[in-house]
């Protein structure tokens, strides 16, 4: 187990805030976790489970502990002539699942390609690109409860999967800590590209899993910034859901705004378009940039704050509000 005091996460957050933790503590097994969970000063402190900070932007510094798993590996438990069934731990670096399971020919992951953070993070935030969602693909989660240290197999369906939404983001229900996930993938892939800029990257090549990864590389490569070079949390907002009149209302007034129909009849339009359409896409703010290549992305100059990010955010939020009557919810876990 490795405790530490006053802790930088500058390296724990991709927007690269320089902020502290009061504790860091990272455990190594459940063992671990459970003596840290029943431990009484942790549980009068405030907490958080983090992974690899992908999706949070620290206000401010963090006057609590910060928890991180140190649980890795990958197994196969269970193959029929169709599927294979692999449990891989909550710290495994989600890409490097993805690059595994494409190596081995296996299929289900391939969309999911280039997305930052860990494992246990991506079944909280039910992670999702190029038409691919984790759910399609989750058979199970391991996780303790943080306040009856009850460890559970929670099944895909009892997850309550949404958009970038799930069980472990509900802060009604008692806190669960991810120790591992069971994914169930294809033996015979069979890949989904249904992207006009992946289609375009695919043309005249054979749709293997190994193929898409590499195109979804490729494209992501274009559109976003790489956090190791320019601090930024991804898709800062969520792209909103309208029900069917109000998109109409907005088709009338703005017929060249792009649109995803859902099966239910609502319909997704893409934030980064309407972000764009107030000014914001390429602008900077102090030491905050909106992305050039994607106005749904905020990134850190160089020595941006929290704050400072948060309220570029918020006048992204209010512009958007007043020309389309739609109020944006963030992606990013706000911290502090
Ligand atoms: C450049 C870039 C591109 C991105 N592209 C995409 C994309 O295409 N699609 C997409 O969906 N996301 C995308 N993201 C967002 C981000 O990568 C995902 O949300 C990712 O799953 C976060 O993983 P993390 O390990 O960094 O989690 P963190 O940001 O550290 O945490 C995210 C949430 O998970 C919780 N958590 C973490 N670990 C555990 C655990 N073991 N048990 C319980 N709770 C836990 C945290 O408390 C927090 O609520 C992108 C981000 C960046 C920077």
């Amino acid at each position: 187990m490795r405790i530490e005091e006053n802790y930088p996460l500058e390296k724990h957050n991709t927007f690269h805030l320089p902020v502290k933790s009061r504790w860091f503590m990272e455990y190594g097994d459940e063992e671990e976790l459970l003596r840290i969970l029943r431990d009484e000063y942790f549980q009068e402190c405030l907490s958080l489970h983090i992974g690899s900070g992908s999706n949070l932007l620290f206000i401010d510094d963090y006057n609590g502990i910060i928890l991180h798993s140190a649980i890795k590996g990958i197994k196969v438990v269970k193959e029929t002539p169709e599927e294979v069934f692999l449990r891989i731990g909550a710290a495994e670096i989600w890409d490097d699942v993805v690059a595994y399971t494409v190596a081995e020919g296996w299929g289900g992951l391939e969309n999911l390609s280039g997305i930052p953070g860990e494992t246990g993070a991506a079944a909280v935030q039910n992670i999702g690109a190029y038409g691919t969602e984790l759910k399609d693909v989750l058979e199970s989660v391991d996780a303790y409860n943080q306040l009856t240290f009850e460890k559970k197999t929670i099944t895909n369906e009892e997850c309550l999967y949404g958009y970038r939404d799930s069980l472990f983001k509900d802060e009604q229900k008692d806190p669960q800590i991810i120790t591992a996930i069971t994914l169930r993938l294809q033996k015979h892939p069979v890949c989904t590209v249904c992207y006009k800029g992946l289609e375009e990257e695919l043309e005249g090549k054979e749709i293997t899993p190994s193929q898409v990864r590499q195109a979804v590389l490729t494209v992501r490569s274009r559109k976003l910034p790489d956090p190791a070079k320019l601090g930024n949390a991804g898709s800062f907002f969520k792209n909103p859901i309208l029900p069917a009149e109000k998109y109409q209302r907005l088709k009338e007034r703005y017929p060249e705004i792009p649109s995803y129909p859902l099966p239910d009849g609502r319909v997704k339009v893409p934030a980064g378009w309407l972000i764009e359409q107030c000014g914001f896409k390429g602008k900077k703010h102090g030491e905050v940039g909106v992305y050039d290549r994607q106005a749904l992305v905020l990134v850190n100059l160089g020595n941006a704050r929290g704050y400072e990010i948060a309220m570029v955010a918020e006048s992204i939020r209010l512009a958007v509000e007043e020309r389309f009557g739609i109020l944006l919810m963030p992606e990013v876990k706000y911290i502090g």
